[in-house]
């Protein structure tokens, strides 16, 4: 790894060892001859190679040296030429390449294959240009504010940790307008005057276009934006500006971490227990603890902020581990008052109880805004026969089809499948085929049936698919053109409207009984990001209708309470020794033949009980995943608890490939620390 030895004869050639981003676990020789002035590389550099018989990728030199004479083959094969070094704003520094190694060995990959995370797309796969998803949002910034104590602690850690270069994390907990986003602006302008660079990481960059107007209004030119949205061009714009110093604040999801910021002094993540931070695709990193690794190289400072934080983060606060910082409160406005509805006393045929009608009612004519939330899109769950009970499910996923009425069809929500739905049963020609369980088509038509007069906007992916118009009905609804806001966990996330005074949660426990040990701690950070949604001028309200009114989970987000939430739910954790308590390995089986897959979960299984027989992780399975079929795929999965080595997962992924070898339409899947069990 060491940079490579000036050569004694400037005109030999250079011996270039590459880490390519391929299944393979071996690296890649090739030559550089030296023509014209360009320099040879140096480990951290990253190359353009040609591969196989027409392919060119990138990858990333891990050490160069001269050879004696003019070498034209390495072990009988013949050596193929760098076809270009990309130059110094693509070189790995110091803190990128301990972030590559880190990846490679924690996700069990080949160094190479997490290459592609360090460099914008390359030529070639060119997209247009595409801004225009951002709203315009009144700022209603003072110019400079007074900190609370609180903040000004955070503030002074994070300042403190700046002047000295010295690695640490805090976890700020707060509600949503309790303050943090000043803290965080805070600590950027202090790494900014220490001609520090920073790194302000969030969960989607078009959820959140009030931080970015922030931001941007703050540190105006020395603002790099990165998104899914830029064309290659756009990225390569910004990724240079940010390696050359001309742009040291980069904004954007989990892939800015990535971002060449040079003398990078803060990393901010925030709504740190969003599971978009994590990648659900080779490499299956999660950015939140990637980002760790990467201010721990560089000495750098990490404020993660969440009204709910991950209990792994909370945990490690706990441990002493990070340092905690909670903002309690609101400095402006109140925290929304919820009341509980009990649906079991509700007749509620539209699945409004009379409490939030009279609740929606009074919004309207105080002229005032309101929230309705509802996490199914659609106009019915599934379609079903009342005489035989069949409900039409997805041909390629095992999922039940979800009913939309604009246009009348029958959808799968994994895969898009669609088609018409029928009037009358396929199965037993039956006529009653019914709509069960609702959907916000249904619960935007219940609203305007029940007040002919509201204006209603509808928030979803299906009311999102023209590219901006996520924005613009975000927009439109900020401006007041609509009374009522429907829609799915959309609504929920990053944005605040004034105006608003009143959120209907329609079906609070919803989510409580996914099968999957996490279901409980979604659905708290969920209640409580929707409830977050008002109060911030006049103490709101928010209604959380529900079937088991005295779930704890509802009871605890009905009282702003993460503590009694999070101490209640570790000790779950640790009794059945899920994460946070010990860590979680995933492998998924996938495969088209049930039987191939079932039965090469069965031996991957034994095998692994075998090598683990005298201790090591506790096995789980082989099971079918929560989802066993999804796009034609059947899904096993085995779990893995417990702390594995970086030699054992290396083994796993060994045993991975060996699968796929011995049946290549197997796919074995290998996820550490899964957010997700489906
Ligand atoms: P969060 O990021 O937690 O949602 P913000 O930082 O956006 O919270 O703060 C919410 C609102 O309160 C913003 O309008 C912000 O300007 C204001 N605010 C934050 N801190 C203070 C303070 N110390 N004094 C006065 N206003 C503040
Ligand atoms: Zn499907």
């Amino acid at each position: 790894m060491a940079p490579a030895a000036p050569a004694g004869d400037a005109a030999s050639t250079w011996l270039v060892e590459v880490a390519l981003p391929v299944p393979l676990p071996q690296n890649f020789t090739y030559r550089w001859d030296p023509d014209g002035d360009g320099e040879p590389p140096v480990a951290g550099d990253l190359v353009a190679v040609p591969f196989g018989r027409r392919r060119r990728v990138i990858g990333l030199t891990v050490g160069a040296r001269a050879a004696a004479g003019d070498v034209r083959e390495v072990d009988g094969n013949p050596l193929r030429k760098v076809t270009a070094v990309l130059g110094p704003a693509y070189r790995l520094g110091a803190d990128r390449l301990a972030l590559a190694e880190w990846l490679a060995e924690y996700h069990a990959l080949p160094l190479g294959e997490v290459v592609p995370l360090f460099h914008p797309p390359a030529p070639g796969t060119r997209r247009r240009a595409s801004r225009g998803e951002l709203a315009v949002f009144p700022l209603d910034e003072a110019a400079s504010v007074v900190l609370t104590p609180p903040q000004a602690e955070a503030a002074a850690m994070a300042a403190d940790h700046l002047e000295r270069r010295e690695f640490g994390v805090l976890l700020l907990h707060g509600v949503t307008g309790s303050g943090k986003t000043e803290v965080y602006l805070n600590a950027v302008a202090r790494a900014l005057e220490l001609g520090r660079s920073a790194l302000f990481l969030l969960p989607e960059i078009a959820l959140t276009p009030q931080t970015e107007a922030r931001i941007r209004a703050r540190f105006g030119d020395l603002v790099g934006v990165l998104h899914s949205g830029l064309s290659a061009g756009e990225r390569c714009r910004v990724h240079e500006a940010a390696a050359s110093g001309e742009v040291r604040v980069v904004l954007g999801p989990r892939s800015a971490l990535f971002a060449p910021l040079t003398d990078l002094g803060l990393v901010v993540v925030d709504e740190e227990h969003e599971t978009s931070y994590k990648q659900e695709e080779k490499p299956r990193y999660h950015a939140r603890n990637a980002a760790l690794i990467r201010a721990r190289a560089a000495g750098a400072f990490v404020i993660l902020g969440s009204a709910t934080p991950d209990l792994a983060s909370y945990r490690s606060a706990r441990l002493g581990r990070f340092r905690l910082v909670r903002l309690p409160g609101r400095p402006v406005g109140e925290m929304p008052l919820v009341e509980i509805v009990d649906m079991r006393r509700e007749r509620a045929p539209e699945g409004f109880s009379e409490r939030l009608l009279e609740l929606v009612e009074q919004g309207l004519e105080a002229g005032r805004q309101s929230i309705l939330y509802y996490n199914r899109r659609g106009f019915a769950r599934v379609l079903q026969c009342a005489s035989c009970g069949e409900s039409p499910s997805c041909p390629s996923c095992d999922i039940a089809l979800t009913l939309h009425l604009r246009p009348r069809r029958l959808l799968c929500h994994y895969c898009g499948h669609s088609r018409p739905a029928p009037a009358e049963c396929p199965e037993c020609g039956g006529e009653d085929f019914l709509p069960a369980g609702g959907g916000t088509e249904k619960v935007e038509l219940a609203l305007a049936a029940q007040f002919p007069g509201a204006r209603v906007l509808r928030l979803d992916h299906d009311a999102t698919r023209r590219r901006g118009s996520h924005a613009d009905i975000l927009s439109r609804f900020a401006a007041g053109e609509a009374d009522v806001l429907v829609g799915t966990q959309m609504v929920a996330k990053g944005h605040h409207f004034p105006n608003v005074d009143l959120v209907g949660v329609l079906a609070a426990d919803d989510g409580l009984t996914l099968p999957d040990f996490r279901a409980q701690e979604r659905a708290f950070q969920l209640l409580m990001q929707v409830a977050g949604r008002t109060g911030r001028t006049t103490p709101g309200r928010v209604v959380f209708q529900t079937w088991q009114p005295d779930h704890p989970v509802i009871r605890a987000a009905a009282a702003h309470d993460y503590e009694s939430f999070a101490e209640s739910e570790l000790v779950v954790r640790d009794l059945l020794g899920y994460p946070p308590a010990r860590r979680l390995l995933r492998l998924a089986v996938v495969g088209r033949r049930l039987g191939d897959v079932e039965a090469a979960a069965s031996r991957l299984a034994a095998a692994l009980r075998e090598a683990f027989a005298d201790g090591g992780p506790e096995l789980l399975g082989p099971a079918p995943a929560v989802f066993p079929r999804l796009q034609d795929r059947y899904r096993w999965q085995i779990l893995l608890k417990g702390n594995l080595s970086a030699a054992q997962k290396a083994w796993l992924a060994a045993c991975a490939r060996t699968v796929h070898e011995g049946e290549r339409s197997l796919d074995v899947v290998l996820d550490v620390d899964p957010t997700g069990l489906y």
